[in-house]
């Protein structure tokens, strides 16, 4: 998830501030901040949150499922309950 930033943009001059201001310090006026909500980029720059990527939603049959590489336990049972043994690159947790 993208981090945001929110800052605050004067209405009438464009001026910044990473807080609220009642008088923008660059032109004067008097309650022209607004608050803008920036998406932090992988690169670390912020973009405007409205231009950022949105994940595309893709139908569950058009979804292959990869064949996962699996390794026996050595253990019957234990391979069984993991489906065929442990899958590469996961992790299992064993309690007793
Ligand atoms: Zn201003």
């Amino acid at each position: 998830m993208a981090k945001i930033k929110t800052i605050f943009v004067c209405n009438s001059c464009g001026y910044e501030s990473a807080k609220w201001l009642g008088k923008c310090p660059a032109c004067n006026e008097w309650n022209s901040f607004y608050e803008e909500k920036l998406a932090k980029n992988s690169d670390g720059s912020f973009s405007e949150g409205k231009k950022t990527k949105s994940a595309k939603p893709s139908k569950l049959n058009s979804v292959e499922g990869k064949e996962a590489v699996r390794t026996s336990t050595g253990v019957g049972e234990l391979d069984r309950v993991l489906g065929g043994g442990i899958v590469k690159g996961s992790l299992v947790l064993l309690r007793r």
